[in-house]
């Protein structure tokens, strides 16, 4: 039981002599689903059904082979996992954060790693870019990264900056008509896929942990890899103000 993650909720029609227990053989999950309403309930058994029938048996051959297929990405889109929260017009699902929280639960029982992607796509991409991003970046981005043609990386983490945010070291200095990020990111989930990357820098070395900005880079041809850095076209690089 120790090993075991328990989600504890409980369902209104249990309530509130017992809860449901639906043990797997791999998971054990209680739902308490007096929380939950019929959407909730319907989202939860139609994510169920998909990743354990689609899935979880192919966890283990994506695993070898190093990644997932694009037309899972596209499977997924079209049951609107790909942006759960993100608005309908921009080609989200506009469900709730608890219909979200259901849907992680149910993609990682099949295939954690899946859940993983998912989490940053949702949760650090389209998040991030739907409260801070402009206008004409949301009109761009949104669409192809709720539809899955689109996968979103979040590049904080470097090899001596990890729960210590605010020591990153990867500089990003104004170059004419732009940007140049130099230094190096590491444990960054969807890296070798994303065609698009919120990268964090230092822009401004005198202001402390306020120095530290979000730049939104299009790796779709367009990122120019150097040794040790890249160099965001003119035109190319979004430029999100943080304050951490
Ligand atoms: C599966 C996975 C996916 C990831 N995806 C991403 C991603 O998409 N983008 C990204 O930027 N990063 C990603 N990361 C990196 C993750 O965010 C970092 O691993 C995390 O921030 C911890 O940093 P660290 O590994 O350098 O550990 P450290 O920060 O060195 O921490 C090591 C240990 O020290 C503890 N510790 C740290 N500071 C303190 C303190 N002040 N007081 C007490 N204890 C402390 C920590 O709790 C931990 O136990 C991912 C990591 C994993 C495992």
């Amino acid at each position: 039981m120790r090993n075991r993650a328990i989600v504890l909720v409980v369902r209104q029609d249990d309530c509130p002599k017992t809860v449901r227990s639906q043990p797997t053989d791999n998971y054990e999950f209680w739902l308490p689903t007096m929380l939950l309403s019929e959407t909730h309930i319907a989202i939860q058994d139609a994510v169920r059904a998909f990743t354990q029938e689609r899935v979880r048996p192919r966890s283990r051959q994506y695993e070898s082979a190093g990644g997932y297929p694009a037309e899972l990405f596209a499977e997924l889109a079209d049951l609107g996992l790909m942006g759960m929260t993100a608005p309908g017009e921009l080609g989200g699902a506009g469900s709730d954060y608890i219909s979200y929280a259901l849907a992680l639960i149910e993609i990682a029982a099949a295939d954690g790693a899946l859940s993983t992607i998912l989490s940053v796509q949702n949760s650090l991409i389209l998040s991030a870019l739907l409260a801070s991003g402009s206008e004409e970046q949301k009109t761009r981005f949104v669409p192809p990264l709720t539809s899955g043609r689109l996968i979103g990386a979040f590049a904080l983490t470097e090899a001596d900056a990890g729960s210590d945010a605010a020591a990153i070291r990867t500089r990003a200095t104004r170059v004419e008509g732009g940007w140049q990020l130099n230094g190096a990111k590491q444990f960054i989930t969807s890296g070798r896929i994303a065609g698009l990357a919120i990268v964090f820098a230092v822009s401004d070395p005198s202001a402390g942990k306020k120095g530290l900005s979000a730049f939104l880079v299009d790796r779709s041809g367009r990122l120019r890899r150097r040794q040790g850095g890249a160099q965001a076209r003119p035109g190319r690089v979004g430029y999100l103000r943080t304050p951490v």
